[in-house]
């Protein structure tokens, strides 16, 4: 069977990678110049020209002994690098406060209510859910370990990873917490699972699209797919300027906004429900100073949304992946939500450098200037999967015509890992 991909981002890659090893004849058809969408390594000099980079997407991704991502990037003989144990830090009010290594510390942390830690303390002993109907990440985090738990903690963790507030999604925004609670409990499913560690490939995180595009047959770049068209014998045709090809099956491994389009005259209402998928955009801004201590020496901060709005958290690359910033300087990576969904006191103020730098003093009052800043816009960077995202997935995947998929981290969930995990049980 000959198989056309339409995007060269991680699930398309992946996806063709995936059908290669089973023999299939498979080529890819990527928009941009070059392949990997948001998970490419942009190179960054340091201020005296010294080589440095940044990420575009994901700073890392965390990986469990023996799990479908540890068994991918043995498969793709690309090695890991794990920055080890760092500390990471909440920043509620004007303190910053520590989040346990482990989560017994939980007991004696401050971050949270007594009234809440003992309230959570009864999470194993609460009863499972049918998967139906679909919860709401709120309501389910509520259910399991308590309303307290999920003010107090959910929303600066849920902000850091998906950019928008926990009471808009839904459970499946993170599908690991449906796996999870099906061992009975959260605390049973995290003690079952084992432990994730924190990783990134040797070069960054674009090694991995670079490695895989290595291991497809055929990758075009610079082609960006306008019309599909169904041909007698259910046969496929896929256009882009310049050049048309036939195939059994096509793949959309876009983004719900871009596939919708393209499957609206064949498939109305699978494009109609791909429509419907909200997704965020983010601001980031990257960042080089002279170390500051402990702070370089961890993860990096996640703000509770109130003290924020719409400022999210900072990471520390420089910890994260050593080879990012030039010998002794400390790289900062600052997010910026969404202003319409963090009810942004100043929405008009511009979040330049100036804005962002007021922001980490506030948590890092001892921080040196900046030597160099460099800024990024990532529009509609992140499926947002508010409630009913189940219903919409299913119904775009349903309504599709035979010999045609939708693959996409707004399929199986929104990071790097759930990508690698959802398409191994696709394959
Ligand atoms: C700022 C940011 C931080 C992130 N941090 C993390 C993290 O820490 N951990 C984690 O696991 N995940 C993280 N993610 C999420 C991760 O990057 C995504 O899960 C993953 O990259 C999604 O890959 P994809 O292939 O589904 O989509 P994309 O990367 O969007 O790829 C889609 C590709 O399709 C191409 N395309 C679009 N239209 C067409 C067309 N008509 N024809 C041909 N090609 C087309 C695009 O150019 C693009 O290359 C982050 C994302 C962002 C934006």
């Amino acid at each position: 069977m000959a198989t056309i991909i339409l995007g060269g981002g991680v699930s398309g890659l992946l996806t063709a990678w995936h059908l290669h090893r089973r023999g299939e004849a498979v080529e890819v058809w990527e928009a941009e110049a070059e392949p990997g969408g948001w998970v490419q390594t942009l190179p960054w000099n340091g201020p005296g020209g010294e080589p440095g980079r940044v990420e575009k997407g994901p700073q890392g991704i965390l990986v469990r002994a023996g799990s479908p991502a540890d068994r991918l990037f043995k498969a793709l003989d690309l090695p890991l690098n794990s920055p080890g144990k760092g500390a990471r830090w909440v920043g509620k009010g004007d303190q910053l406060i520590p989040v346990p290594a482990h989560p017994m510390g939980l007991a004696t942390s401050p971050l949270m209510s007594l009234r809440t830690k003992l309230r959570m303390a009864l999470e194993p002993f609460q009863p499972v859910r049918p998967a139906e109907p679909e919860e709401g990440l709120f309501e389910f985090i509520a259910r399991r370990a308590g309303r307290g738990m999920a003010e107090e903690l959910l929303a600066p963790m849920v902000a850091g990873i998906l950019a928008a507030p926990p009471h808009l999604l839904s459970v499946d925004a993170i599908p690991l917490l449906r796996k999870w609670e099906s061992h009975g409990s959260l605390f049973n499913g995290v003690r079952k699972s084992g432990i994730s560690h924190l990783m990134v490939p040797e070069g960054g995180m674009g090694a991995l699209s670079s490695r895989l595009a290595e291991r497809v047959p055929l990758v075009r770049t610079g082609l960006r797919a306008t019309a599909l068209e169904h041909l007698p014998g259910n046969r496929w045709a896929v256009s882009a300027p310049g050049h048309r090809a036939e195939a059994d099956r096509v793949i959309l491994a876009l983004p719900a906004f871009e596939a919708a389009p393209l499957l609206a005259p064949l498939a109305p209402a699978a494009s109609e429900a791909l429509a419907s998928i909200p997704y965020t955009s983010v601001k980031l801004w990257h960042s080089r100073h002279t170390p500051l201590m402990p702070f370089a020496d961890g993860f990096g901060f996640l703000i509770d949304p109130p003290s924020g709005r719409p400022y999210l958290g900072t990471l520390v690359p420089s910890w994260i992946d050593r080879g990012c910033a030039p010998e002794g300087l400390m790289q900062l990576r600052s997010f910026i939500g969404d202003s319409t969904l963090w009810e942004d006191p100043r929405p008009e103020e511009p979040k330049d450098w100036a804005w962002t730098e007021a922001r980490l003093k506030r948590w890092l009052p001892a921080l040196a200037p900046a030597l160099q800043t460099r800024e990024e816009v990532s529009p509609n960077a992140i499926p947002r999967a508010e409630k009913g995202h189940r219903a919409r997935v299913r119904t775009a995947v349903e309504a599709l015509p035979k010999g045609l998929d939708w693959i996409s981290n707004a399929r199986f969930g929104p990071g790097v890992r759930d990508v690698i995990e959802g398409l191994e049980d696709w394959a």
